[in-house]
């Protein structure tokens, strides 16, 4: 038997002491999704298109957040554990971050949701979706289980990911110094947001420091900041910072939103008021098109072309892509770096 090596200890043994290759950069990032009980099926789907396209492979996987106004099931715990591959943590989001607040005149509100139920408006009814919509906007980045991360990628139930990543778009968006990142774009409802604009333009009267000096604003307007042209990015997808929200500017913004009761009395969107906030608070070169993410949020869908759908050895059709289409506004985007 051979003990000559059997009082060196493995960094003294010449085997073990060969250089050894740094462990792989990661970011300091999290996966996160908001979802009710009753979607745990379609959380499922998400999360096993996120493993299987991107995140399993990694040598280190990204752990995940779930984060719900009800406490999660255990079924749903339990069914979530079993096919994530790294770490998964369930939050619950504090009362005064999710439900209406006492302070919004529920008779202005209730004559608000008729508006909108008159025009035809989706989700023109609906209490709760204007509760997800606030949250979203001012309050998700707040909880508890977020603080110790700087990057979140926001994955909702039943989307799709059709392409291999082969690149850690964290760490693309801290090497290249982004803040945002979309796949799609779109016009929202006017009669949603119809008072966002005045509220933004007030709040840039009073805060002209906020206002990046190579901002976006060609992306959200066609005249200079007159009015808005609709365009957002569509939340449903985001990688981004969480700093970017944790700023003054951000902070201020929200607060000057969130006082106008309008996330109750109209229907605004969180896709709107990020986007306008990342358009015109960071850098146009900060917000980055993940054209090489394909991607599926009903009822529309961003696939890569040519050689992007090769390399991801995409599954989506390219000919079934939302870019040019319809109320898309990538145009527009391109627009600003023209
Ligand atoms: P849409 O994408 O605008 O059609 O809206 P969704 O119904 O997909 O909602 C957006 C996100 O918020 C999804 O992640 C949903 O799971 C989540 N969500 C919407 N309403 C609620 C709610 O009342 N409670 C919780 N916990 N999540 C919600
Ligand atoms: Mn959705």
């Amino acid at each position: 038997k051979s003990t000559t090596n059997s009082t060196l200890s493995q960094t003294e043994d010449p085997k073990f002491s060969s250089p050894q290759s740094p462990p792989p950069r990661k970011a300091n990032a999290t996966l996160i999704m908001l979802a009710r009980n009753k979607e745990i099926y379609q959380a499922i789907s998400s999360v096993k298109h996120m493993e299987d396209r991107f995140n399993r492979a990694l040598p280190s996987p990204y752990p995940w957040i779930f984060l719900n106004e009800e406490p999660f099931t255990e079924e749903f715990k339990e069914r979530i554990r079993d096919v994530v591959s790294g770490e998964v943590e369930f939050g619950l989001i504090p009362k005064e971050h999710w439900f209406q607040p006492e302070d919004i005149d529920e008779k202005r509100a209730y004559r608000g949701r008729w508006e909108l139920i008159m025009k035809g408006i989706i989700y023109a009814d609906s209490v709760s979706y204007r509760n997800m919509c606030r949250f979203n906007s001012g309050f998700f980045y707040r909880h508890e289980l977020l603080q110790k991360y700087k990057w979140y990628w926001r994955v909702e139930p039943n989307v799709k990911f059709f392409c291999d990543l082969d690149y850690d778009p964290f760490l693309f968006m801290e090497d290249n110094k982004k803040e945002y990142g979309f796949t799609i774009t779109m016009e929202e409802f006017e009669p949603t947001i119809r008072s966002l604009w005045p509220t933004v333009k007030q709040f840039m009267a009073d805060h002209p420091e906020y206002i990046a000096p190579d901002n976006a604003m060609k992306f959200i307007s066609h005249n200079n900041g007159d009015t808005y042209n609709l365009c957002h990015f569509w939340s449903n997808f985001e990688i981004a910072s969480l700093d970017f929200y944790r700023s003054e500017a951000y902070t201020s913004y929200f607060k000057t939103l969130d006082e106008t009761g309008n996330f109750y009395y109209e229907r605004w969107g969180d896709a709107p008021v990020h986007s306008i906030a990342a358009s015109l608070f960071l850098n146009k070169s900060q917000i980055h098109f993940f054209s090489d993410v394909g991607y599926r949020h009903e009822p529309f869908q961003h696939c890569p072309q040519g050689v992007e759908n090769e390399r991801g050895k995409c599954s989506c059709d390219p000919d079934d892509n939302y870019d040019y289409t319809g109320a898309s506004c990538l145009s527009r985007w391109e627009d600003v770096f023209r």
